[in-house]
């Protein structure tokens, strides 16, 4: 047991949850024992989150609420450039760092505005990869210096609007994704009378590693094959357009963990980029697509969600790669350009949601004594939990499966009663609450019981669908920062597993971020009655937001922007009311109208059937138009 005088505080919370590996600085526990954002230097004026969650509740909004911080989008993106000019300035590199966000990373209207109006003073262009991308991005860039870059197949729509962006002035790269459109582009533009200005995608032989692996090498389904990549470049002088080739791009996947597969890539791109240009091509620019990693886990290790390198290193290492590479040749320094996604907005969105109920293994009592009739395997079970000590764990822990098992057995031959069952089921949990505990006092544990602890964790029924706000934990067990959101100067002495309001058996979090590898269980608060419990997720601003679906028709959350004053206060600055029942049922081709009006037929016909009166009827309709237009999600 833990010395009672050995106070819980607010840092043991930080260090518990990782918050100063993984914050970036932005998110630190104040004295009171919150969660503040803090986007300045100058942690006092920090705004804590339960603040701005009643603001938001004052105004009408209710959890679950997808936050986003505008301060912490701008931020992220000074930072990679300040990293990057740094890394320039240090190795007097010649040529300049031209970053792209690339929208599919998060596609939604605000973010993109806000993306090109912190862009333009800093060149920051887009990156597009299908047409619908391509005319947000026309419509929102600001600098028409920033790059525009065209990735993705393309039909004749696409290279048409994306020349006409050339001749318009926008910056405008066409990179080709596949052998067949370099006949495309060539035609378009010769109808057109444009010269494009064009871009290459190479298969770079270098593996990433992480999840999206597969987004580089041979087998990958973009990019050109050096064979292609000759073939283009005869047709470009062919056709006298060799000078239009400027760009040679590859993408070694997204979320990169380890440096050295990053500086690999690079100096195989920079190889690539020497020869292009002693074809002729007028090179200028070194596009290395997205990869820069999040450390979501705050490991600082090569682990999947985490990586072993900061952002100095990455502009410095691929800066320098580059760097090395052409210096060997004499060939000028191109314009780096980076399309990091993630790691330019993850951070600035939270998933705030409340915690609705919670289903734990209650301490039953336990019979002292048990009666002669009482099947054998339940007097052995009982046994068991006395004679439990240090020594025997391991042994009493089988013996208790075992006699649990041979009473399930004899229930399904109709040997026990349901009572005698509950009975063995109640002692059997007795016995494994107390294994875990004794275990704490063992200095190493056996291995079969080092997962003792799981089942007993409690479930934390959370206001969220999961599969709807964090679709990659449910997708491809993506870890993300889960932390309470207040109470953090308590001890957190509850274990317990996430699950969401759907009723989807994969509708659950038991993977939670640890710096030695990753957690079964996440240390919350105990609930108190009738007082609300916050939780949030940590840095879902890349890839989060569009990539859920409507499952069982819980819609988009309520969403609100807020930008935080250097006064500590904090403005709303957009909100955006989540899915209502009758918007969801719209979105899967109901009328809502309609389905009002067959229920109030319902309701009319019971009326008529003496089943309800006029009365009745008119609150029932009352009921179900307040659903209709009311929030998908549960209501505090
Ligand atoms: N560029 C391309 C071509 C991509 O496919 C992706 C995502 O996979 C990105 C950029 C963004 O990657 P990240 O978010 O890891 O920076």
């Amino acid at each position: 047991m833990r010395n009672n005088l050995e106070k819980w505080t607010t840092q043991k919370s930080s260090e518990l949850y990782g918050v100063e590996n993984w914050s970036s600085g932005y998110f630190h526990i104040n004295e009171q024992g919150e969660l503040a954002i803090s986007p300045f230097e100058d942690k006092k004026n920090a705004v804590s989150i339960p603040e701005i969650i009643s603001g938001l509740k004052a105004r009408g909004l209710e959890l679950p609420v997808l936050l986003r911080i505008e301060n912490l989008l701008d931020g992220q993106l000074a930072k990679l450039h300040a990293s990057f000019a740094s890394a320039i300035k240090e190795l007097q590199y010649k040529g300049e760092y031209r970053g792209v966000f690339p929208i599919k990373v998060n596609q939604q209207q605000q973010v993109i505005k806000e993306m090109a109006a912190a862009g333009a003073p800093l060149k920051h262009g887009f990156e597009v990869g299908s047409k619908a991308e391509l005319v947000i991005a026309l419509s929102y860039l600001k600098n028409k210096e920033a790059c525009l870059i065209c990735n993705g197949y393309k039909d004749t729509d696409y290279i048409d609007l994306a020349l006409y962006a050339c001749k318009m002035g926008y910056n405008c790269i066409l990179v080709l994704e596949m052998p067949s459109e370099v006949n495309l582009i060539l035609e378009r533009s010769q109808k057109l009378a444009i010269r494009p200005r064009l871009g290459i995608r190479i298969k770079v032989s270098t593996h990433g590693g992480g999840h999206w692996a597969e987004s580089a090498g041979d087998l990958s389904i973009f990019g050109l094959s050096t064979s292609d990549v000759i073939d283009a470049l005869d047709m470009l002088k062919q056709t006298e357009m060799l000078d239009c080739m400027q760009l040679v791009h590859f993408h070694l996947g997204s979320q990169l963990p380890n440096i050295r597969d990053i500086r690999t890539a690079v100096k195989e791109a920079a190889r690539m980029y020497i020869e292009l240009y002693k074809e002729g091509c007028q090179m200028g620019y070194l596009d290395l697509g997205g990869g820069l990693a999040v450390d979501y886990d705050g490991s600082h290790s090569n682990f999947p969600s985490s990586r072993n390198y900061g952002l100095d290193e990455y502009c410095l290492d691929t800066v320098e790669a580059i760097m090395y590479t052409l210096d060997q040749e004499n060939i000028p320094h191109p314009h780096i350009i980076t399309e990091s996604g993630r790691a330019t907005v993850a951070y600035s969105s939270i998933l705030l949601f409340n915690v609705i109920d919670v289903s734990r293994l209650e301490d039953r009592q336990i019979p002292e004594k048990l009666s002669e009739d009482e099947p054998e395997s339940i007097h052995n079970l009982l046994e068991v939990y006395l004679s439990l000590t240090l020594k025997n764990l391991q042994e009493c822990y089988n013996d208790a499966i075992f006699y649990r098992d041979e009473v399930r057995q004899l229930f399904r031959l109709g040997k026990c009663t349901l009572r005698q069952r509950s009975t063995s089921e109640r002692i059997f949990w007795a016995i494994i609450k107390k294994i875990a505990e004794m275990t704490k006092e063992l200095k190493t544990l056996p291995s079969a019981l080092k997962d003792i602890h799981l089942p007993l964790a409690s479930i934390y029924y959370c206001n969220i669908s999961i599969f709807q706000s964090l679709p990659d934990s449910w997708a491809i067990d993506h870890l993300f920062p889960i932390v309470p959101l207040h109470r953090l100067q308590e001890e957190p002495t509850e274990r317990v597993i996430l699950a969401d309001i759907t009723c989807d058996s994969d509708g659950k979090i038991n993977n939670f971020i640890d710096t030695h590898g990753v957690k079964r269980v996440l240390e919350a608060h105990p609930i108190e009655e009738g007082k609300a419990y916050y939780m949030g997720a940590f840095l879902v601003g890349a890839y989060q937001e569009t990539l859920g679906d409507l499952h069982n028709l819980f819609g988009d959350t309520n969403i609100v922007s807020v930008r935080i004053n250097t006064d500590g206060t904090f403005d709303v600055v957009h909100e955006q009311q989540g899915d209502s029942v009758a918007d969801i049922l719209s979105y899967v081709e109901y009328d809502p109208r309609y389905v009002f009006e067959q229920f109030r037929n319902a309701a009319e016909a019971s009326i008529r059937e003496g089943k309800t009166t006029p009365q009745e009827r008119f609150q029932i309709m009352q009921a179900y138009d307040r659903i209709l237009q009311g929030y998908t999600y549960l209501n505090e």
